[in-house]
């Protein structure tokens, strides 16, 4: 039998570490947690690898935009379709959020919780507003 030759670009430890973190170590099609140090180790707990959101026989650029971490059952699962219809069918839509969205989101909500809070607080007074505040932070954070 003839062994198919796949060729696949070769991911040095930065490139690597690069589309890790898009999803702060996510699969970009089922949102699982997938491990850093199980790059392409098929069978492992979180085994990943990089996929080509836009396969590369659809003319996909080997180029780190086009690329996103993968569990490798989703990649291998995906072959040739489309990264929307991959993750339809784990019912996701959207990529998962990089660690830095993450905080920036959390922030969001922080900030949000605390001037709510501050203006409930406020028809107490002034030491009303701050006790608001506060709570209205702590709310924030655990939502
Ligand atoms: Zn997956």
């Amino acid at each position: 039998m003839k062994e198919q030759t796949i060729r696949r670009p070769k991911f040095d430890d930065a490139a690597k570490l690069k589309v890790y973190n898009k999803t702060d170590g996510c699969c970009h099609l089922c949102h699982k947690k997938i491990a850093k140090k199980n790059y392409s180790v098929i069978g492992t707990r979180g085994a990943w690898e990089i996929d080509h959101s836009k396969p590369a026989s659809k003319g996909g650029s080997n180029h780190m935009n086009n690329y996103q971490p993968a569990c490798i059952p989703c990649n291998r699962k995906k072959g040739n379709s489309s990264t929307q219809s991959a993750r339809r069918t784990h019912g996701v839509t959207a990529l998962p959020k990089s660690k830095q969205q993450k905080t920036e989101l959390r922030k969001r909500k922080l900030l949000g919780g605390a001037g709510t809070g501050a203006v409930v607080g406020m028809r107490f007074g002034p030491i009303g507003a701050i006790v608001g505040a506060v709570a209205g932070a702590l709310i924030g954070s655990n939502s």
